[in-house]
């Protein structure tokens, strides 16, 4: 008896000593840990990962662009030779197929194969390491011991991402000794990180830094569910925005290949009327059958779907199919609860002391494959979404100077004061969605390491309306 009362005691001093060495020190540091949350894609997906024939899926790796190869060329040849526009349609269905089809979800939701990202353990490095704070997370790799990187499939349901973000949270929190954590987030992120302070609000956050945010979703997406996708007089922007998106700086042989031919051998005006003709005569053939089986069924999708546009885009994708009702209601909940209650969501924050700052890039038109491109973008996102209600102006005109105000930009393009939080909310002109150069990464960190709420008073070092000058610095835009 005596043996197993020494046995027990001896059980529970190991646990407790355990326990403490687990949970840090309360830290009284004034540097609190930043969560960064990436946007669409950013991390690579895999088949099978672990397993011997693990293979990565997203983005598509070597072999999927060789397999395509012969689909591609029969595509341009079908599209420009023999105008066989049904047999495209088969071309970039089998495209589509062999590029992207391991990353389909089922009719839930759910994804349909063995498919899903790295394993990564959690941290276990606090962040008093690291005496340089600055931000400077991107590509999806962590680049500062500051800052803590969580991963998700980004295919799920925000909501559900949230709750493992929760999760991610907690344990940063007990890693580090802090009560409250920063976070700041891009694209998609946002989607997942206002769907935390939906679920759990500002109990353990401080801070929010909302970079180029997909919150309120993109007009891009919303056309695209609803089927207005047109080339109409759009073949010179089309190819304007191919250029600036790769050739500026073609990532590799593939993309440089597609741009240098398209621009050297002056193929693009016959492309660009062959792809209008075509998306007039197959655009639901090709998007309602293999696209929808591959984006549709995405929860993620949807959460990129604006209000004005989502009730009219499930009636075209899904019809009165009851086989999707559990996705719906899903996806219902996502939009209504979350993204129909951010300005909700946020002010409340705000009353219970959170702080947060939005940023978004300007004066780039979206991809210009829908009536309403012309709408000021980061080329993705659009800046009235982004900014969570600023008037702006079409790309190619102005706003009128006549009712002018402090949040007026002095290009006349946007118009700040209708914004949900125009003190908080800065600009960026020229900047596509997903870039950060060395300027903007010094302004985010200063705008997560500003002592109180950023305004644009307390951030006197910038303006409301920035470009980036020569040497990648922030300059106030004229
Ligand atoms: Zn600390």
């Amino acid at each position: 008896m005596k043996r197993l009362i020494s046995l027990l005691l001896a059980v529970i001093i190991a646990l407790s000593v355990s326990i403490s060495c687990f949970a840090a020190e309360k830290c009284s540091c004034d540097i609190e840990p930043v969560v960064f949350v990436h946007g669409f894609g950013t991390h690579p997906l895999y088949l099978n990962y672990g397993e011997k024939d693990q293979r990565q899926v997203f983005p598509p790796d070597t072999k999927a662009i060789v397999e395509s190869m012969p689909d591609i060329l029969s595509l341009l040849f079908n599209l420009t030779v023999t105008k066989n526009y049904d047999r495209a349609a088969d071309d970039l269905n089998s495209i589509a197929d062999k590029m992207l089809g391991y990353l389909a979800c089922d009719e839930n939701g759910n994804s349909k194969y063995n498919v899903g990202i790295e394993h990564h353990d959690l941290p276990t490095e606090d962040h008093h390491k690291g005496t340089d704070y600055s931000f400077t997370v991107f590509n999806g790799e962590q680049a500062d011991k500051d800052q803590y990187l969580f991963y998700y499939d980004f295919r799920i349901d925000p909501v559900d991402a949230a709750k493992q973000l929760k999760e991610y949270v907690n344990h940063i929190k007990k890693l580090t000794g802090h009560n409250k954590v920063k976070i700041a987030c891009h694209s998609e992120g946002n989607t997942v990180v206002s769907s935390y302070l939906y679920l759990y609000g500002c109990k353990d956050v401080s801070r929010v830094i909302f970079l180029s945010p997909a919150y309120k979703g993109l007009s891009l997406i919303g056309n695209m569910l609803i089927g207005n996708v047109t080339l109409n007089d759009k073949k010179n922007p089309l190819f304007l925005y191919f250029e600036q998106m790769l050739g500026i700086n073609p990532r590799n042989y593939f993309e440089e290949l597609i741009i240098n031919s398209v621009r050297d051998y002056g193929l693009y005006p016959n492309l660009f009327n062959a792809l209008d003709e075509f998306f007039d005569a197959e655009f639901d053939y090709v998007f309602y059958t293999k696209l929808t089986e591959i984006f549709c069924t995405m929860p993620c999708i949807w959460a990129f779907c604006p209000d004005e546009y989502y009730k009219s885009a499930k009636a075209h994708v899904f019809g009165n199919d009851s086989k999707y009702k559990t996705f719906i209601d899903k996806i219902d909940y996502y939009h209504y609860n979350v993204q129909c209650n951010l300005e909700k969501t946020l002010n409340k924050c705000l009353k219970n002391g959170m702080t947060l700052a939005i940023c978004c890039g300007y004066n780039i038109s979206s991809i210009p494959i829908v009536d309403g491109a012309e709408t000021q973008s980061d080329m993705l996102i659009d800046t009235e979404y982004m900014s969570i209600g600023a008037r702006c102006a079409d790309i190619g005109t102005t706003l009128k100077a006549t009712i002018k105000n402090k949040y007026f930009s002095p290009d006349l393009l946007v118009d700040a004061s209708t914004c949900l939080y125009p003190e908080y909310t800065w600009f960026i002109k020229n900047q596509m969605h997903s870039q950060f150069t060395k300027g903007y990464e010094k302004f985010v960190t200063e705008l997560l390491l500003c002592k109180s709420q950023p305004t644009l008073s307390n951030m006197k070092q910038y303006q409301q309306f920035m470009v980036n000058d020569k040497n990648e610095n922030l300059i106030p835009v004229k």
